[in-house]
């Protein structure tokens, strides 16, 4: 069967990171930016050789962001894309790192673009957004911090999280605990990268300083038993995106990919796509290539998708609504 009309839950997508790369393009001619070396020859996708010079394209990419309008027209074409393959619900990393660079107020108005957005995407496309505020590791605790106020200033029914992104391997967690207390004080969900790159040390010691329920990616965890089972216990939940993994090499490949290994261990375990046009995947691809590789079937993804649903940074109210939806 084809995936793509299942209804899906997703907890972990970079906004900037899902631009359609036709909507990038659209947006570097008005402008009159050149970045034709980005796109691939075809122009449907972004070109890059390895994991270093995806990060360039990527920053290239995001110049072309320069007002909350852009933002309101990035949301709205990311949203749409995401509902076209079955997404009812799904959370964003917000960076006001590149939404104002960090300032409250600039971020505000750029918050409020985004919202909007949000809200003529349910009407016209069916699928709800929630605001996972994030700051980037690698410019520092004390650039985090801003980004942490951001998050308190703007924490409510859209903003709901509050998460660390960025290269992984740069600093311990601790050094970002100001910044994670300062947002559950505020009443935000938390959530952190790691063990992508970083070792099942990583992740536990994101868990132990960091106090997050949710953890990006974690798949490293799978090579310590122990941890593993902690992570069960705890209900620690993973936002695994295994396209992105493979295709970045942090996992082999998808046969290997030790999503399944941490499913059998009873680690909570879900599916997202990352940052999907870098990676040259969507939701669909997703569920197809977990099907292939495990020959998982609709009772795995039901499963799968309702334990998404429950670890969802959102409401009661909206998680009622998005299960009606999940059910239909
Ligand atoms: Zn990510």
């Amino acid at each position: 069967m084809s995936w793509r009309e299942f209804p899906k839950v997703e907890l972990h997508l970079h906004l900037e990171g899902a631009a359609p790369p036709s909507f990038i393009r659209g947006l570097a001619k008005e402008k009159h930016i050149d970045l034709s070396g980005i796109f691939t020859r075809e122009g449907d996708g972004y070109a890059y050789d390895d994991f270093d010079h995806f990060l360039q394209v990527y920053e290239a990419a995001c110049t072309t962001l320069q007002s909350p309008e852009d933002f309101r027209r990035l949301t709205l074409a990311v949203l749409e894309e995401s509902a076209s393959h079955g997404v009812v619900y799904t959370e964003a990393f917000l960076s006001p790192d590149f939404c104002g660079g960090g300032d409250v107020s600039a971020w505000r108005d750029y918050l409020a673009a985004i919202e909007d957005a949000a809200a003529e995407a349910e009407r016209s496309f069916g699928i709800t957004l929630r605001g996972i505020v994030t700051a980037i590791r690698h410019l520092g605790p004390e650039q985090a911090k801003t980004a942490a106020l951001c998050a308190a200033e703007t924490a409510g029914p859209f903003v709901t999280g509050f998460g660390l992104a960025g290269a992984e391997l740069v600093g311990r967690p601790g050094d970002y605990a100001w910044s994670f207390d300062m947002a559950r004080e505020a009443g935000l969900s938390l959530t952190c990268h790691a063990g992508e790159w970083g070792g099942p040390d990583m992740v536990a010691d994101t868990i132990r300083d960091l106090k997050v329920s949710r953890i990006g990616h974690g798949i490293s965890a799978v090579r310590d038993p122990a941890l593993c089972e902690r992570l069960a216990e705890d209900g620690v939940v993973l936002e695994v995106c295994p396209g992105s993994n493979v295709f970045l090499g942090a996992a082999k490949s998808w046969a290997t990919h030790p999503i399944a290994e941490l499913r059998e261990r009873e680690v909570k375990v879900t599916i997202s796509t990352d940052d999907p046009p870098y990676f040259h995947t969507t939701m669909t691809k997703e569920f197809e290539g977990l099907e292939r590789a495990f020959r998982w079937g609709e009772e795995d993804f039901q499963e799968l998708t309702e334990v998404a649903l429950a670890a969802a940074f959102c409401d009661e109210e909206t998680r009622g609504k998005v299960k009606e939806r999940l059910t239909r």
